[in-house]
């Protein structure tokens, strides 16, 4: 279960879920905490409190609403069972370019950097499909976030590469983490929350609600589509127009690829009935630089979750301008293969203490020299259990690079459990869980 930790705001203690439930009765004591000392702290090691960011709501209207949100930095300070704890900088995915790309602000705010375009424009001067941002190019070294690494940032920063013991986890947990952290975030110069989708978690009861606020959200892509078109024809035919083609973010689990006529396909989302489609050149594309994951669809029933950037068509059909996919566990934890599922379900299904670091893929990202273990266990004895899933790849590269990481581990003296696949297919027992003493 996670921790109800203790927080501080100005002189007032109190557990965080009664924050949560009802932050306005809070509101003096927020207003005092943000003059002096200008944050609140968590006492969830209360030797050792750690300061939290106090934000305000957006949109909350005339009535003061606060909440508190994890310090940037310093969060594998915390319990571990802290909702406010975050892993270490070298336990995590994240590199200077892949920080040049979601820059985070000290209140918790975020912004993407894309290295694709959120809407396009035409008009008059340009004569063709131009992107409209005209935010700051990335740096010369930084080539903006793909889709994937969008993907992989989200899911690290709401925490679903985790898993605490008494957790559950369905879509509906996904959804709602990753919408409320969308909350905070831009991209590029949106708002996150106004250009992402995603559905909610399939129910008889709910489904027509659903598919009409769905519905509601893709109205402007058509509308836009139809004014996009009519644009071009206009400039075209030598007069003036200028029109913005709107585009859509949609985060949902992968159900199916299909061949469709006219050359496309079409890709079946899950909670969603309607299909994307996608053309023959980008699915060969995305079959490319995706194969192995989409692979494991129907190979391995694998379960498999998509980033989908689309367009509307003025006939009212989506289709996909690209797309990121990501392999993970039947409890949503990102997994690299078979075997990796194999070892983030059994550790679900014992009831442990873990993460999977996610390495954020930004072009050929060096991660900046860190060893990223592919579980790190937080139950055992030392508190940190190095878990390395070896495959049988025999690729000379592979073979030294399992070599060099081993030498890493052996010389920091930590606790390592490895599962080599060349030498056995039967995963190797986890080492035993300790309970924790309260601090
Ligand atoms: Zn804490």
């Amino acid at each position: 279960m996670s921790l109800d930790p203790d927080v501080r705001i100005d002189s007032r203690c109190v557990r965080l879920s009664a924050v949560r439930e009802a932050p306005a009765s809070y509101s003096h004591d927020f207003e005092q905490a943000r003059i002096e000392p200008g944050h609140a702290w968590c006492l969830c090691n209360t030797s050792n409190p750690q300061r939290l960011v106090i934000r305000r709501k957006s949109h909350a209207g005339t009535a003061a609403a606060f909440f508190l949100a994890g310090w940037p930095e310093g969060g594998e300070s915390h319990h571990i069972d802290c909702p406010f704890f975050k892993e270490a900088e070298d336990e995590s995915g994240k590199s200077s370019e892949s920080k040049s790309c979601f820059e985070e602000s000290v209140d918790g705010t975020f912004r993407i950097t894309p290295q694709f375009s959120v809407s396009l424009k035409v008009d008059t001067v340009v004569r063709k499909k131009d992107p409209i941002e005209s935010t700051p190019r990335p740096s010369e070294t930084t080539r903006g976030a793909t889709l994937l690494a969008m993907l992989q940032y989200l899911w690290s920063e709401t925490g679903l590469h985790r898993w605490r013991a008494g957790w559950n986890r369905d879509w509906g947990r996904v959804r709602y983490e990753i919408m409320s952290k969308a909350e905070d975030g831009q991209i590029g110069r949106r708002p996150l929350a106004d250009v992402l989708y995603i559905p909610p978690r399939y129910t008889p009861v709910g489904a027509e609600k659903n598919k009409a606020e769905f519905a509601a959200r893709q109205e402007p892509l058509f509308v836009s589509a139809r004014q996009f078109l009519e644009a071009q024809s206009r400039i075209a035919a030598g007069k003036a127009a200028s029109a913005v083609r709107e585009t859509l973010f949609i985060i949902a689990p992968l159900r199916g690829l299909k061949e469709s006529q006219f050359d496309s396909y079409q890709i079946q989302l899950g909670h969603i009935a309607q299909p994307v489609y996608c053309k023959a050149p980008l699915m060969q594309r995305l079959q490319r630089r995706f194969g192995r994951v989409l692979n494991t669809l129907s190979a391995e029933h694998g379960h498999v979750i998509g980033l989908f950037h689309v367009e509307g068509t003025p006939r009212g059909h989506l289709q996909l301008l690209d797309a990121g996919f990501m392999r993970v566990s039947s409890r949503f934890i990102p997994v690299d293969s078979s075997y990796e599922e194999t070892v983030a379900d059994a550790l679900v299904t014992a009831n442990r203490d873990f993460s999977k670091p996610v390495r954020i893929e930004i072009g050929a990202d060096s991660l900046d020299g860190k060893v990223l273990a592919d579980f790190i266990l937080y139950d055992t004895a030392s508190r940190r259990c190095y878990m390395e899933v070896y495959g049988v790849q025999g690729r000379e590269e592979y073979e030294a690079r399992k070599r060099e990481k081993q030498h890493i581990y052996r010389q920091n003296g930590v606790e390592i459990w490895e599962w080599d696949l060349t030498r056995t297919r039967e995963m190797p027992a986890l080492l035993p869980r300790v309970e924790r003493t309260a601090s």
